[in-house]
């Protein structure tokens, strides 16, 4: 499978893509980063004259999403990032783009989302302070969560191929805006060159302050990595984590601590952790009774959403319709909200999902 079906599958299959699309679902593992509408970046060079061969939407695709001539490569992946740190122009344009993915969303029935974003990604281009940057943010989607009925929170996402000392100041704005909606810290970046270890501390910082802890491992780097991510960052839950199958006694470890596993398919085609669905090792983690969740991690650098993915699972992966819903309450089980708010997303869930044996009780009770 390449980009081109990825993105096809809403012409492929209209009627199961309406019908999964219209199915409530939960995704844990996004970034705004990576969420950006074409138009909207079309409005943003053109309105600040970018540096872009043109500013149809046309003339730059190639640079900001995987098109079907990128080789699927993290490097490749990762390089429609750094164009798209040129676009955060103004802070009108980081409240716009926070707003539009949270109003993206909740177009796709995403009843709650953990909206993961990197403060020093949109400071960098204006040299703007990172906490004004996340300000902007939190402000945008405290709008649109109104404005569209859906619940958000947030996650500051630092990356290891930059310094501890960023990824420190960023653990201070998260922890300053506990308040506000943000519930969690992530380590992302160049997995295969850069260990989180340097990390410890600043993770430490975060989890004694109450924050809970995601991290990415097992995308670029193997099961040595998923095991820092672990034992060494904390994490509860693991940014794709996918290669943890290649080492037994990591998954045992995994199922001991009862990590959830944030599941992105057409993200590891994309930048080459695997080949094809078929090969996927979402198939293994399932099969071995992990908390696997489905999520999307950058739909527009991927020209794909939640529901395209739910699409993959089902067609192209063979998945029931029953197994997608688990993996809905599965992200529910695993969301970072209090326990009485998590508790009502998943009652929330099983009564949209199984609305006869929700009046079981009812009926036993009489
Ligand atoms: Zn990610």
């Amino acid at each position: 499978m390449d980009y081109r079906e990825v993105n096809h599958r809403k012409n492929d299959n209209p009627q199961l893509y309406e019908s999964l699309k219209a199915l409530p679902k939960i995704e844990l593992h996004r970034h705004l980063e990576g969420s950006l509408r074409l138009s909207t970046l079309a409005d943003i060079a053109r309105e600040h004259q970018l540096d872009l061969p043109g500013y149809a939407v046309e003339d730059f695709r190639h640079l900001v999403q995987m098109v079907p001539e990128d080789e699927p490569d993290a490097n490749v992946f990762i390089s429609k990032f750094f164009t798209l740190r040129n676009f955060y122009q103004s802070p009108e344009i980081i409240d716009r783009i926070a707003y539009e993915t949270v109003a993206d969303a909740a177009a796709e029935n995403i009843v709650y989302m953990e909206l993961r974003f990197t403060p020093i990604a949109l400071a960098r281009e204006k040299e703007y302070a990172m906490s004004d940057a996340a300000d902007w943010v939190i402000k945008a989607v405290d709008r649109a969560e109104a404005d569209f009925g859906i619940d958000v929170r947030l996650i500051v996402s630092m990356n290891r191929h930059e310094s501890v000392e960023l990824g420190d100041e960023m653990v201070d704005i998260a922890i300053k805006n506990m308040d506000r909606g943000i519930v969690a810290i992530d380590l992302a970046g160049s997995e295969n060159k850069f260990p989180g270890k340097p990390f410890e501390h600043v993770f430490a910082k975060a989890r004694a302050a109450g924050l809970s802890i995601t991290s990415h491992a097992g995308e670029w780097a193997g099961p040595e990595s998923v095991l820092e991510a672990i034992n060494v960052l904390g994490a509860t839950r693991l940014g794709h984590g996918v290669r943890i199958v290649e080492d037994l006694d990591v998954v045992r470890l995994a199922q001991d601590r009862d990590i959830t596993f944030e599941v992105c398919l057409s993200s590891n085609i994309l930048s080459g952790v695997v080949d094809s669905l078929d090969n996927h090792p979402f198939r293994d983690l399932y099969a071995m009774g992990l908390r696997t969740t489905l999520n999307t991690d950058d739909p527009s650098v991927q020209g794909v959403n939640l529901t395209d993915e739910f699409v993959a699972a089902s067609v192209e992966m063979g998945y029931s319709l029953d197994i997608l819903k688990e993996q809905v309450i599965n992200a529910a089980e695993a969301a970072f909200l209090p326990d009485d708010e998590r508790q009502a997303l998943l009652t929330r869930l099983q009564a949209e999902f199984y609305p006869e044996s929700a009046e079981a009780p009812a009926e036993s009770g009489s």
